[in-house]
């Protein structure tokens, strides 16, 4: 039998591609059905289904696994309706890392973001920023994850899969290029805020792309179309970030806040990245460096204390 890990990451790839079917099913119905969870925090029956998908798999075949969800949702019967099991058997074939072989199922949290991107969702005309996040962490360590984008037109199918962990590198529907020597920095296009602003015009970039969700904007820095994320603000929270830093982790790039702390990812820790994200391949001192102190003053004095 593989070890637990590998089943668990081949389990969310299959988990991950059923939610993704989930969302495009509650957009061809038509009715989305927005809550407004707070200002500028849409909530669709999209993100609904897709997140009672993945944690009911998850908790039935993994039920000691500590699941961390986005969405708050009360029990209900709809919760076993998109329930799924079954492996990617590309995954089980890899040769897992000798350090994880033993993990147990109380050593995991999985942090799962249904659908990152739902500004984007609702908006329409960025249907392609849309991701199912679904991000394993090892104790602290963000260790794997499977990123799915739902909307992702290929000439097979319709949305793609990308998985990786930590000593395995990316896998799946992964296309990395040679990255753009214009610096192109990605930043958020629904949430910006003046220190957010300040931070990415402190980076002298070339380009500037606004550009929603979490997942989409690593996997632009993964494939080399943006020199690096930056968002200088305290508005994702580890599900949006634990997926896609484990995927950066697995291909030697960098996640941390603006101070260059990394993100930790153990079940007890905070929700909210309180001093914003930066995602990048290379040069991530250099960023670090470029961040005006009163942006890092600012959040710093912002933060409560958890
Ligand atoms: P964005 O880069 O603005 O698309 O945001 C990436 C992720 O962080 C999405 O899941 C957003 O919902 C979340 N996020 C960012 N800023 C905020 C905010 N001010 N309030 C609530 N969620 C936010
Ligand atoms: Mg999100
Ligand atoms: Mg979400």
């Amino acid at each position: 039998m593989p070890p637990l890990i590998l089943r668990i990451l081949s389990s969310s790839v299959v988990i991950a591609r059923r939610a993704g079917e989930v969302i495009r099913d509650v957009l061809r119905g038509g009715d989305l059905g927005v809550v407004e969870k707070g200002v500028n925090d849409p909530q669709t029956e999209a993100d609904r289904r897709a997140q009672r998908c993945i944690v009911s798999s998850l908790k039935y075949q993994y039920p000691q696994v500590t699941v961390v969800a986005e969405e708050e949702l009360e029990p209900s019967p709809a919760d076993d309706k998109d329930r799924v099991d079954g492996f990617e058997e590309e995954v089980l074939r890899a040769q897992c890392p000798e350090t994880l072989t033993n993990v147990k199922e109380t050593d995991i949290t999985v942090w799962v973001d249904p659908l990152d991107g739902t500004a984007e969702f609702t908006a329409g005309g960025y249907l392609d920023h849309v991701t199912v996040l679904i991000g394993i962490a090892v104790g602290s360590q963000p260790i794997a994850g499977v990123v799915y984008q739902p909307f992702y037109k290929s000439e097979s199918d319709l949305g793609r899969t990308l998985w990786g962990m930590v000593g395995l590198g990316v896998h799946g529907d992964f296309h990395p290029t040679t990255p753009t020597k214009r610096r192109t920095i990605a930043s958020t296009r629904s949430h910006n805020t003046k220190i957010a602003t300040a931070a990415v015009e402190a980076m002298q970039p070339d380009v500037v792309l606004a550009v929603g969700g979490s997942g989409y904007k690593c996997l632009l820095v993964l494939e080399g179309h943006a020199s690096a994320y930056v968002f200088a603000h305290p508005g994702t929270k580890k599900w949006d970030t634990c997926a896609p830093n484990a995927l950066l982790h697995a291909v030697g790039g960098h996640m941390c806040d603006v101070k260059g702390n990394l993100f930790e990812y153990h079940c007890g820790i905070a929700h909210i990245n309180h001093l914003g994200v930066l995602a990048t391949m290379a040069d991530v001192d250099w960023y670090v460096g470029k961040i005006p102190p009163e942006v890092s003053e600012i959040l710093s004095k912002n933060m409560p204390n958890e």
